[in-house]
């Protein structure tokens, strides 16, 4: 069996937190672990995430508590990120401190837009990512404020950085000119993207594949329809190998 890692998904006990369009579709973890499993899926990375007006830090807290309960239950088929706040610093250090002490090495993915907040290059994450630098550990985040994005990615070259989704052409085609420019700059093939056919090839050609990652963003999206369209690419063995589990692995130090 091919080993498939999904480097984006977003994980739920409480249905508010179920990011699926379609009511219904998706009602349990064990919905969520069943589909995962039978589109081929062997391991998930990500974060619990809500669209949440953040009055304090527990509202954070409750969503990387959450991953943490989850994590025990699914027995290391789920490998959880969590979530800081630059409004909340300390408490953001603090939290990276304790969700390291008990194992967790992936940061997100964030996703500001959700939360209240907007820039990944501010006094305020820097402090953070001081923090995570520390920690090593590593942060996956949602492709918006691009230009603060390459800030950090260039103020920190110890971490890395996975951003999420191609979007569209324009868009894709600034992530590789950031992979080529940045040793520790990643992108995951979750969302918007990856219908276009010819984009992952394209991709590989450019910068080779050990920068691209596979996701999928269930179960905002179909993981079989993201796994298919990797696999109708005409790449090399080796290069699918890179992308389902390879980088993931080496990214995420797993076994
Ligand atoms: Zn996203």
């Amino acid at each position: 069996m091919r080993e498939i890692i999904d480097f984006h998904i977003h994980p739920f006990y409480n249905k508010n937190r179920n990011v699926c369009f379609y009511n219904n579709t998706v009602n349990s973890l064990d919905d969520f672990v069943s589909d995962l499993k039978r589109a081929g899926v062997t391991r998930i990375c990500g974060s619990v995430i809500e669209r949440i007006e953040v009055k304090s830090f527990d509202d954070i807290k409750s969503l990387n508590d959450e991953a943490l309960l989850m994590r025990d239950e699914l027995n290391g088929y789920y490998i959880p990120g969590i979530h800081i706040h630059p409004a909340f610093v300390k408490e953001s250090i603090a939290e990276l401190e304790r969700m390291k002490n008990a194992g967790v090495t992936l940061v997100g993915e964030l996703v500001p837009y959700f939360m209240g907040w907007e820039n990944y290059y501010d006094d305020n994450m820097v402090q953070i990512y001081s923090a995570i630098n520390e920690l090593k550990m590593v942060v996956s985040l949602h492709t918006q404020q691009e230009d603060t994005i390459e800030q950090a990615v260039r103020a920190f070259p110890q971490i890395t950085f996975v951003a999420a989704h191609p979007g569209d052409k324009a868009s894709f085609l600034r992530h590789l000119e950031r992979i080529k420019k940045y040793k520790n700059y990643y992108l995951d093939l979750s969302g918007t993207g990856i219908f276009r056919y010819g984009l992952i090839a394209h991709g590989v050609n450019e910068v080779g594949s050990e920068r691209l990652v596979y996701g999928s963003d269930y179960p905002i999206c179909n993981p079989q329809m993201y796994i298919s369209a990797v696999l109708f690419e005409k790449l090399k063995e080796e290069d699918y190998n890179n992308i389902f589990a390879g980088n993931a692995k080496r990214i995420l130090c797993l076994e």
